[in-house]
């Protein structure tokens, strides 16, 4: 046999924003795709007229543009200068091809595959209640219209009631399903009943119109989650039925919680797709980390650019067994991922964080003071919606958090070692704090690079020059150098941790730090 092209897709329904398990999906088809040469399709399943909404179908598109999942054919849309979709297997939203699967449905009525059920909810209601009752082992519908002679179904039609239409599933057939992940499967059709394909009104339910989509646009492999397993059953019958091979399946196991459960959007750190990029996680790390649940780049790297992943990408490889989702681990990706940014890039994607703990302008005329700062922050954030928190010491008196208040009151001399700071520190060349003049500082030093520290205007003074006085005064006072920086950092800072104490007071500045030791320190 001649291998066709392969296509693969995603096919969400825009019934609500793009969660983890939904983005897994779609990225694991990407990846195949991309790595076999192939094409990636995206199709939307907006049958459930009641619940799909634009709102959501923007929401999902943008959240995989963002997680750089291009799609080959399926809606257009255009985001950072690309443009994804279009194709000419079309039309790539169900609504828009009521038609072909009505055709469909008349060649499957009229080749016996498929019959018109007159059942009614209510009777469909009590014969579930019957089989409970029996303690049957199958709940489901039982077949009873599958043979209504001509005159039965006249008699319904005058009635006025209006049919599903049923598929005819083989009574007792054991059907062997090859999937790509969970190998050979035996299903026996007694376990299924005859499932609706078309509703009265005519839209069809998921698995028909599914079918009839995968062989118009000549999907050639389905990778989706494993509570489509026996859906892929039913839909393999009725590929038959039509006279088309049925594609390779793939079901992937569900994404579980930290306890082993189901993960649910309310488990904490879940976030739809486009939530983690409004606080900031870098979408390459959000990527790499959905990556991870349920397939592994190599045993000693967990880190790997979008590239590295098609050309590792095996189908075969991703996981059986449930894959946990774990909070600290994306967090620790973000961490890695901003670590490897240029500073620039840094600062760019640090802009909208933390602007607004600035007066209007103030990003642009402070743009020297900023570069420093976050060059300390760099290494020190996962998140970037971490930073308004770190840096907010550096624009307002803090107040000191419980670590910084044990820190201030180990000692009964730490306010006189404070008081002389603030006597050095007021008689030397530090920069002016936030919104001073500081540009013959800021523009020639630059954080958090020692090498790099040649201060521009004379006598200006430099995070290591201000180490050395420093350290001379902690000689003065005969105490080490531990003892003094832990209550300092606390009075200046309001925290116990942060970039190395020298860089902080130089970044803070002469008045603030002056100021805040006055108020902690005593003469
Ligand atoms: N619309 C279905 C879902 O979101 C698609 C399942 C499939 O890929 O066949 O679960």
């Amino acid at each position: 046999m001649i291998h066709p092209t392969p296509r693969l897709r995603f096919a969400p329904s825009p019934t609500g924003p793009l969660h983890l398990g939904g983005a897994r999906t779609a990225m694991y088809n990407w990846a195949l795709a991309r790595s076999l040469g192939g094409a990636f399709v995206l199709r939307i399943e907006d049958t459930d007229r009641a619940r799909s909404t634009d709102e959501s179908l923007q929401i999902i598109l943008a959240g995989l543009a963002w997680l750089g999942i291009d799609w080959d054919e399926g809606p257009e849309f255009t985001a950072g200068g690309r443009s994804f979709g279009g194709g000419d297997f079309g039309p790539y939203f169900q609504m828009q091809r009521l038609d072909r699967y009505a055709a469909l449905v008349e060649q499957l009525l009229a080749s016996g595959h498929a019959y018109k059920c007159y059942c009614t909810p209510e009777e469909l209601a009590e014969l579930r209640a019957e089989q409970k009752a029996a303690k049957s082992s199958f709940i489901g519908y039982d077949g009873r219209h599958r043979d209504l002679t001509a005159e039965q179904r006249a008699e319904k039609e005058a009635q006025g009631i209006q049919p599903n239409i049923r598929f005819r599933m083989p009574d007792d057939e054991v059907v062997r399903v090859h999937d790509l992940i969970r190998g050979d499967v035996e299903v026996n059709t007694k376990q299924l009943d005859d499932w609706v394909m078309v509703r009265p009104g005519g839209v069809p339910l998921y698995n028909f119109a599914c079918v009839v989509d995968d062989i118009d646009m000549k999907i050639t492999h389905v990778v989706r989650g494993e509570e489509h397993f026996l859906n892929g059953v039913k839909q393999r019958l009725l590929f038959e039925a039509l006279g088309h091979e049925c594609p390779q399946y793939a079901h992937i196991p569900l994404i579980l919680n930290p306890k082993g459960g189901k993960l649910s959007k309310r488990d904490p750190g879940v976030k739809s797709t486009l939530e983690y990029r409004d606080l900031g996680y870098p979408a390459a790390a959000v990527f790499n980390y959905i990556a991870l649940l349920g397939w592994g780049f190599s045993a000693d790297r967990d880190v790997f650019t979008r590239d590295e992943m098609v050309a590792a990408f095996q189908i075969g490889s991703v996981g059986k067994a449930g894959a946990k989702f774990d909070v600290d681990k994306l967090h620790w990706m973000c961490g890695e991922y901003i670590r490897t940014w240029s500073l620039d890039d840094f600062l760019t994607a640090s802009r909208g964080h933390v602007e607004p703990l600035l007066a209007d302008g103030a990003w642009d005329a402070n743009a020297g003071f900023l570069r420093n700062a976050l060059a300390l922050f760099q290494e020190r954030v996962q998140l970037l919606s971490e930073l308004p928190d770190k840096l907010r010491w550096l624009f307002e008196d803090p107040a000191l958090d419980a670590a910084a208040q044990k820190n201030l009151g180990k000692h009964a001399d730490a306010p006189q070692w404070l008081a002389a700071y603030a006597d050095l520190l007021e008689g030397m060349d530090l920069p002016p704090s936030f919104g001073g003049d500081r540009a013959a500082f800021d523009t020639a030093v630059r954080l958090p690079s020692p090498e790099d520290d040649a201060p521009a205007a004379a006598g200006a003074l430099t995070p290591n020059q201000l180490g050395d006085a420093t350290r001379a005064l902690i000689a003065e006072l005969g105490i080490k150098f531990g003892q003094f920086v832990h209550p300092v950092r606390a009075a200046l800072t309001g925290t116990n941790k942060g970039p190395g104490f020298f860089d902080c007071v130089w970044l803070l500045g002469k008045d603030a730090a002056v100021r805040r030791l006055r108020a902690h320190g005593r003469a």
